[in-house]
């Protein structure tokens, strides 16, 4: 099971696989870091669909096409602001987990990347946040044996790193 997991350092938006994680706001129509890259990579269609899908909850993930993304879908869900951890935060990052692989299956999605949600500007630390990905994919695959690849893309080698020490932690 755990070698469905990998944890790659790199661009999430040069991926090929069912689907890229966007870690958007609620507004779903664009943003910074991996939200602005997202769009700019798929072009002007995506944030077309977007704006059709009237925001999004946090904690909670919507899907879309790719466009001109290598990825067939963007799977679009929004983290928690980190507010020192106890406001919620660590419930509202599983969840936001969580829709993402509900999502993926109802679409019968096979493969999915995921970048560090909520662990760029809305400053969740990298280390607990790495946990509950890593746990919740765990999870997720224990649970649905049809997920065949679950990546982890981080954006620098610090992230990748700590992810790293989490796989082991929690995998050995
Ligand atoms: P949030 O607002 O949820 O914190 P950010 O986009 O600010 O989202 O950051 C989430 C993580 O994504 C950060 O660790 C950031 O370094 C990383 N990131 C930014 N651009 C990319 C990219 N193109 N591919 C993968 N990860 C990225």
């Amino acid at each position: 099971m755990k070698e469905k997991i990998e944890i790659i350092q790199g661009d999430i938006t040069k991926l090929a696989v069912d689907a890229i994680v966007n870690a958007a706001n609620n507004t779903l129509l664009g943003g910074g870091g991996v939200d602005g890259a997202i769009h700019r990579a798929a072009g002007p269609k995506l944030v077309a669909e977007c704006a059709t899908l009237l925001g999004c909850k946090t904690g909670d993930a919507k899907i879309t096409a790719g466009y001109r993304l290598p990825a067939k879908h963007v799977i679009h869900t929004v983290g928690p602001v980190w507010h020192g951890g106890g406001k919620g935060e660590p419930e509202l990052l599983r969840s936001a987990y969580r829709r993402c692989f509900q999502v993926a299956r109802e679409n019968s999605l096979t493969s999915i990347a995921f970048p560090a949600i909520s662990a760029g500007v809305y400053g969740y630390p990298m280390a607990q946040a790495g946990e509950i990905a890593l746990h919740e994919a765990k999870a997720a695959l224990e649970s649905y044996p049809e997920f065949e690849r679950v990546i982890f893309v981080l954006f620098n080698e610090g992230a990748l790193r700590i992810y790293q020490e989490t796989f082991k932690k929690i995998f050995s």
